[in-house]
């Protein structure tokens, strides 16, 4: 009979259902634990199926920084484990209790990596960059397989063993937009990464350190925003106290997905109001909590000033005010238009919002090439026919972005009443 190759692991989920853990154990020594009908036993290596697992080591193919937790102990409820973690982050960061609440989302959807698409980002906003750093410490503890990195390469994370989904902690406070362009494009699990002849993928979570606004345009949706400023004195943490915070929460979180991997797996938790990257996000999120509405409300309500955000981006932009111009003309009833009166429309809007700047009226051409309008030439230029299907093609994409005028003072047109608040996202 030939010999079973050992396979070194950190986490495997069997056909039978049963899953494997790798937990730490004394002197920097793994194990695994094996969870099986609801009861976990701890083993140090385990063959199923004519397969042989063992613990990935710690030194060899883990880093000696990774966070692991060295059993499951269980929590009362998800909400009260979720209580307990936001009030560790205000009580020793000093953060503001949305933001805390905002960290401990984030925390729980590492320990679903895998099972999620988008894969969790965070991106931490911070004034002073030593309480930013106070705060991706504190985070660490709660993570899955969290490693503190001060410069991220990718070629660390493909190399990791079976089942390893680690959440990098990456302490660079001038992010690349490199770095921001590879975090978003790996967040989706159909695409994989081509290194070094191979093409790989492997779910991640990461968090990343950002001051000032100069990459906020850079920033995808999906990331979740989290605002590491203090709003009372943060506690001195040191290795100790994080320990002990990694002892107790750990093992609890473990538990929480040992006994709720399959539900969050299957989940599809929708946020109705949110569109785009922001709905994504909540869906991640939302997902986490499975058996609680609680906190998946909590989660829509913390997602809403970053969503608000994304609907005032959009509307701001130069094809919201190209589009809001182009209301203006269906709603006089105008039977044509041509560019250079929709750039004077666009313009008169800018103006009285104060944007300080025009458009001129060849982008004007280029923001209405875009929208497929059927432009023709005549002897005034570039223009089109405001035809019913037209004007109903403007509606809508105005809808999807949000423009500002459906919420102003306006007499409805017929296309208007049909409309639905909730219409789907036009793509442009
Ligand atoms: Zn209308």
């Amino acid at each position: 009979m030939a010999a079973v190759i050992p396979l070194s692991i950190a986490s495997a989920v069997l056909p039978d259902g049963d899953q494997l853990e790798l937990i730490g154990g004394g002197e920097k020594t793994t194990r695994l634990l094996r969870w099986h009908d609801g009861r976990a036993v701890k083993c140090r290596e385990f063959e199923s199926g004519g397969r042989r697992f063992t613990p990935a080591t710690i030194g060899e193919i883990l880093p000696s920084e990774i966070i692991l937790a060295t059993g499951i102990s269980d929590y009362k409820s998800p909400e009260d484990l979720f209580k307990s973690i936001g009030l560790v982050f205000q009580s020793t960061c000093g953060l503001e209790r949305n933001n805390a609440e905002r960290a401990t989302c984030f925390a729980f959807a590492t320990h679903f990596a895998e099972f999620r698409d988008p894969a969790p980002r965070a991106i931490v906003n911070w004034i002073d960059a030593w309480e930013a750093l106070q705060f991706l410490e504190l985070l660490a503890p709660f993570c899955r397989h969290a490693i503190r990195t001060t410069r991220f390469e990718p070629a660390d994370c493909w190399n990791l063993p079976a089942g390893c989904s680690p959440t990098f902690l990456i302490c660079d406070p001038r992010p690349s937009s490199a770095l921001l362009k590879f975090l978003d494009a790996t967040q989706h699990s159909g695409f994989a990464v081509t290194q070094a002849g191979r093409v790989v993928t492997r779910p991640f979570s990461a968090v990343v350190l950002t001051s000032g606004h100069e990459l906020d345009d850079r920033i995808p949706a999906t990331f979740l925003r989290i605002n590491a400023t203090p709003q009372t004195r943060p506690s001195l943490v040191d290795a100790k106290a994080l320990q002990k915070i990694a002892r107790d929460f750990q093992p609890q979180l473990l538990a929480y997905r040992l006994k709720n991997r399959s539900r969050v797996a299957g989940a599809t938790f929708d946020a109705d109001r949110f569109r785009g990257g922001t709905r994504a996000l909540a869906s991640v999120l939302g997902s986490c909590f499975p058996n609680s509405v609680e906190l998946q409300n909590r989660v829509v309500k913390l997602l809403e000033p970053q969503d608000e955000e994304r609907r005032l981006d959009h509307a701001r932009c130069e094809s919201a005010v190209v589009l809001e111009a182009l209301l203006i003309a269906c709603h006089e009833g105008r039977a044509s238009m041509h560019v250079g009166e929709i750039a004077e429309l666009a313009n008169g809007i800018l103006d009285l919002r104060g944007d300080g700047y025009h458009l001129e009226a060849r982008k004007v051409g280029n923001i209405l090439s875009s929208f497929s309008l059927g432009q023709r030439r005549d002897s005034r230029g570039y223009g089109f026919l405001l035809s019913t299907e037209c004007k109903q093609r403007i509606h809508e994409l105005a809808r999807s972005l949000d423009v500002p005028f459906f919420r102003g003072q306006i007499k409805k047109c017929d296309i208007c009443k049909k409309l639905s608040p909730n219409a789907p996202r036009v793509h442009i």
